[in-house]
């Protein structure tokens, strides 16, 4: 069984890119092509990521996707096309509803069934920055740069990875450009005519930057413990194990620190909501996503569902924010912050 179908990884791309032209094709998504609005021509290889439970000795923060290629059949090696126009091969994460990126000229030629991996934490944080850039150095000294990418930035990423084409930039220049034109970076570190950035100020920026988000955390987290009663959401567990969660990412443009955007949330819930196992759609009904429960079940890795999760399936939220029932504007804003967290660049369930 594979995690998620053909179908539902070209949906979810589809969702990811509205602005994209998709070309009718028979192996979609393994290739797709498409044109991204009034820009360029893109071909996309595109499988689930998943956790690598299949390799003993590799370490437990690894993540993956196997290349199997349509028409390669059983033979070795197999050929990505990558004819004519930019080509990119990557993963989508239904535990994360991440974009998980590598370079494809460093894997042409590889053998049937090769994994790619990605590291776990690198995934986990894109969610709360949208926009990560890893390095690693290959066999034969050549620095290949990988993304993971939020959906909400999918379109920018493939861009902003043909402009560094077209610059000729590669290994840790190509990882500082891409860096810089992250929604986090864009607008805070822009080069001046002349001026040389390094990829230390970058990083150095880039923790300045999640310094101020930690700074602006406790007054946030203040503020929605206080409006559930310093009690999860779903399960009402106290015990001094409970964070502020918030709905919309941070990244997004529409992500706020108001209270409408957060919901407190035990370490268990947290952790689900944050990686999409568990949605709370705009009617406060908890909800499980058919996509990273399949990746679950696939890896032997539903143990704790029957206590954790399902006693809440399908029932609105335990406790419910004190505006709940006396601001009606922030009742609706708090709706639709979990309506756009339910359906971030994710294709609806079948
Ligand atoms: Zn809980």
């Amino acid at each position: 069984m594979v995690a998620m179908t053909s179908e539902r990884l070209l949906a979810t791309l589809k969702s990811a890119l509205p602005s994209a032209m998709f070309e009718p094709s028979e192996t979609a998504p393994k290739p797709v092509e498409f044109t991204l609005g009034d820009g360029p021509k893109v071909r996309l290889y595109l499988w689930t990521t998943t956790p690598d439970a299949s390799a003993t000795g590799r370490p437990p923060d690894e993540y993956k996707i196997q290349i199997i290629i349509p028409g390669c059949g059983g033979g070795s090696p197999q050929h990505f096309d990558l004819a004519n126009i930019p080509t990119f091969v990557c993963g989508f994460s239904p535990l994360f509803g991440i974009f998980t990126f590598w370079e494809v000229q460093y894997h042409q030629d590889c053998a049937y069934s090769k994994n790619l991996q990605f590291k776990g934490s690198m995934i986990e944080a894109a969610t709360i920055s949208g926009w990560e850039i890893d390095t690693r150095k290959l066999h034969g000294g050549a620095v290949e740069v990988r993304a993971a990418i939020h959906p909400n930035n999918l379109d920018k990423f493939i861009r902003t990875s043909i402009e560094a084409d077209t610059a000729g930039v590669v290994g840790e220049d190509r990882a500082k450009f891409i860096l810089l034109k992250s929604p986090e970076l864009e607008q805070v570190l822009t080069p001046k005519p002349g001026e040389v950035i390094t990829l230390e100020d970058v990083e150095r920026k880039r923790v300045e930057i999640q310094g101020t988000r930690l700074h602006r955390h406790p007054k946030f987290r203040k503020n929605v413990l206080a409006l559930y009663g310093n009690k999860c959401a779903i399960c009402g567990v106290q015990l001094s194990i409970l964070d502020a969660a918030h709905i919309i990412p941070v990244h997004h443009p529409k992500g706020s620190d108001d209270d409408w955007n957060g919901l407190a949330l035990c370490k268990n819930h947290h952790a689900l909501f944050d990686s999409r196992v568990m949605i709370i759609d705009a009617d406060l009904v908890v909800q499980t996503n058919p996509d990273a429960v399949s990746v679950l079940a696939e890896k032997n890795l539903l143990g704790g569902w029957d206590t954790t999760l399902k006693p809440f399936v399908g029932k609105t939220i335990q406790i419910q924010p004190t505006f709940a029932a006396t601001d009606k504007v922030k009742l609706e804003a708090f709706k639709s912050a979990l309506k756009l967290n339910s359906a971030f660049g994710i294709a609806a369930p079948d």
